[in-house]
C-alpha cells in the first residue's frame, strides 16, 4: 500500500458537492488562533492515504485546523432537518461542521469533516466552536467504538487552540477532523420531506443507493429496498451499543447515520455500575434516551425516516413491512451477542431466562457492567482448571495478555454474594452442557466479546484535563488500549480498573 505525504497527491472526489447547491452552501471555514496538533491517529490517516511523512508537515496542521482549504476539496456545510428530543425542530444543519470534501483512500473513499472551525449559515445561536473538552471526548470514543467493532466515524486528528469559547465557563476551542464514507443523516432525508420537495428527496435517495447501497438497485422499489437495509443496519448498530453499555444520549433524527453508524458524539457514557435506565446525558431529565431506551428510540427515529421516505414511495404497507425488520434483526443480534459474552456455543432452552437473571443481578447489585462479562469468564472455570494446573496467568499468557491484579473476581463484582454464586452456579451447569467445547475455547470466545477497557467517563476526564494543560500523554495512552481493548496491555493496568468515587459525580450535559 503505497501513502502520500501530501494531500494533494491524493484524489480528491467531492460527490456530495456535486449535488444541486440547494444541499448545502460552499463557505470556507475560519482559522483559529495559534493551532496546535495535539494528536492524529496514524491508522485513521493511512485509511486517507496519508504516511506518516505527511502528518509531520505544516500543510497537514493548515488544512485540519481549518487554515488552509483541503487541496482539490470543495468545503462545504450541509443542510439537514429533524426531531430533537421527540419534536420537530425544523430546519438545522452542519451548524459548526464543514465537509472539506472526498479523499481517495487506498481502500475506500472517505469524506473529511472537520467539527469546530467555524460558523456556517446553519449555526443558529451557536458560534460554530467546539470546546476541547467536547472534542477530546469525540476523538476517543470514535476509537473506543472503532476498537470495539462497532460501526462509527472516525478521528483523524485532534487539534487545539487559544480562541475562548464560552460555555458554562470560558474554555478554548478546539477541532476534529472526522471521517465517514458519508455523514448523511436520516435529517438530511427528513430535509426534503418538510420541504416538500420530492424531487429532491428521490435525488438523495438515489445518491444515497448507487453510493452505498448498491444492491438495493436491483429490488423492485429500491427506496423501500435502502429503508429495510437501513433498518437491519440501525438495528445491528442498537445490538453493539448495548452490550458494551454503551449510551449515546442525543439520539436525536439529525444524529441517525444512514449509514448506520456512531454519529455525534456528545454527552455520551459508556456505564460503570450497569443500571437498565442510565441516563448520560445530564439534560435528558426524561430520560428519553436512557439505556434501555435505545432500540426503541431507534426504531421511532426509523419511522421518521419511512414517514419522510413515504413522499416517494406511496405504498406504506411496503414500507411498514421494511420497519418490520427492525425488532427481530435487533433480537438476533443481541442474542448471537450474548452468546458470545457468555461464551455459550449454542441456545439452549432456559438460556433467555440465565440472560435475564444475570442482567437483574447486575441492576440489583449496581455491578460494573464491563468488568462483570470480563471476569465471567474465568469465574466458573478455575477450580477446574487449577486441578489441571492450568492456571488464568497462563491462560492469559497463551492468549498474549498479563494479568491484571487490580481487577477484582466476578463474584467480588457483586454486593450480594450469595445471589451471585446461585446465578453462578446454574452458569456453570450451563456452560456444562456446551456442546464439545473446551474451556479454554469458551475463556477465548469471552475475552475477544468482552472488552477490558472502555472509554469510562473518569478516563475522559482524565485525558480532558491533562489536554487543557497541554499535555496529550492520557490521550495517547487511551488511544493505544483503546485500539485493541480486549487485549490487556502491560503497564496499562489502571485503565481496566473500577471508577473511583468521585467518577459518580462527572456530569456530562449537551454543553460541548
Ligand atoms: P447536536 O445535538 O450537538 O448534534 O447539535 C444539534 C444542532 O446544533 C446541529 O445542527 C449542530 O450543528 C448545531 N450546533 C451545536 N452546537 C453548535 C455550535 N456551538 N455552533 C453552531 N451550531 C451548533
Ligand atoms: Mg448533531
Amino acid at each position: 500500500m503505497s501513502l502520500f505525504d501530501r494531500f494533494e497527491d491524493i484524489v480528491k472526489l467531492n460527490s456530495f458537492a456535486a449535488l444541486p447547491p440547494a444541499f448545502y452552501t460552499r463557505l470556507p471555514t475560519t482559522p483559529l488562533n495559534q493551532p496546535v496538533l495535539m494528536h492524529v491517529d496514524q491508522e485513521a490517516a493511512a485509511l486517507l492515504g496519508l504516511s506518516l511523512q505527511a502528518l509531520k508537515n505544516q500543510a497537514f496542521l493548515d488544512v485540519v485546523s481549518g487554515t488552509s482549504e483541503l487541496p482539490g476539496g470543495q468545503t462545504l456545510a450541509a443542510v439537514y432537518s429533524g426531531h430533537q428530543f421527540g419534536h420537530w425542530a425544523g430546519q438545522l444543519g452542519d451548524g459548526r461542521a464543514h465537509l472539506l470534501g472526498e479523499l481517495q483512500g487506498p481502500e475506500s473513499n472517505w469524506e473529511l469533516q472537520l467539527k469546530g472551525a467555524g460558523m456556517t449559515p446553519y449555526s443558529r445561536m451557536g458560534d460554530g466552536r467546539a470546546v476541547l473538552r467536547s472534542s477530546v471526548r469525540e476523538y476517543l470514543a470514535s476509537q473506543a467504538m472503532h476498537g470495539l467493532g462497532i460501526p462509527t466515524t472516525r478521528a483523524l486528528s485532534l487539534v487545539s487552540a487559544k480562541n475562548p469559547v464560552m460555555r458554562e465557563t470560558v474554555e478554548t476551542a478546539a477541532v476534529v477532523a472526522r471521517m465517514a464514507p458519508s455523514f448523511i443523516r436520516f435529517g438530511s432525508f427528513q430535509h426534503w420531506a418538510a420541504q416538500q420537495k420530492p424531487d429532491y428527496l428521490r435525488l438523495l435517495s438515489d445518491f444515497v443507493i448507487e453510493r452505498y447501497y448498491p444492491e438495493c438497485q436491483a429490488a423492485s422499489n429500491p427506496y423501500v429496498s435502502l429503508l429495510e437495509a437501513v433498518v437491519k443496519r440501525t438495528a445491528e448498530l442498537m445490538a453493539g451499543w448495548q452490550v458494551v453499555g454503551f449510551c449515546h444520549g442525543v439520539m436525536n433524527t439529525d444524529n441517525m447515520s444512514i449509514l448506520g453508524l456512531t454519529l455525534d458524539y456528545g454527552p455520551y457514557g459508556f456505564m460503570d455500575g450497569f443500571d437498565a435506565g442510565h441516563i448520560c446525558n445530564h439534560t435528558d431529565t426524561n430520560g428519553r434516551y436512557a439505556w434501555h431506551a435505545q432500540p426503541a428510540v431507534a426504531h421511532w427515529n426509523l419511522y421518521q425516516l419511512a414517514n419522510s421516505l413515504h413522499t416517494i414511495v406511496p405504498d406504506a404497507d411496503a414500507l411498514r413491512a421494511a420497519l418490520d425488520h427492525f425488532e427481530p434483526t435487533f433480537l438476533n443480534a443481541m442474542q448471537q451477542r450474548m452468546m458470545q459474552k457468555l461464551g455459550l456455543s449454542d441456545w439452549q432452552d432456559g438460556d433467555e431466562t440465565l440472560v435475564d437473571d444475570l442482567w437483574s443481578l447486575m441492576q440489583a447489585n449496581h455491578a460494573d457492567f464491563t468488568l462483570t462479562f470480563r471476569q465471567l469468564a474465568y469465574a466458573p472455570a478455575l477450580p477446574d482448571l487449577e486441578q489441571t494446573g492450568v492456571t488464568q496467568q497462563q491462560i492469559e499468557t497463551d492468549l498474549g495478555n498479563t494479568v491484571n491484579p487490580n481487577l477484582k473476581p466476578f463474584i467480588d463484582l457483586f454486593i450480594d454474594r450469595a445471589a451471585a454464586e446461585l446465578w453462578l452456579e446454574r452458569y456453570r451447569q450451563r456452560i456444562a452442557r456446551n456442546p464439545s467445547d473446551s474451556n479454554f475455547n469458551r475463556i477465548q470466545t469471552m475475552l475477544a466479546a468482552n472488552p477490558l477497557y472502555v472509554l469510562r467517563n473518569h478516563l475522559a476526564q482524565q485525558a480532558i484535563e491533562a489536554a487543557q494543560r497541554g499535555d496529550p500523554t492520557e490521550i495517547d495512552n487511551l488511544m493505544k488500549v483503546l485500539r485493541n481493548p480486549f487485549v490487556a496491555v502491560p503497564g496499562m493496568e489502571i485503565y481496566a480498573a473500577l471508577p473511583p468515587a468521585w467518577a459518580s459525580h462527572i456530569e456530562v450535559s449537551c454543553s460541548s
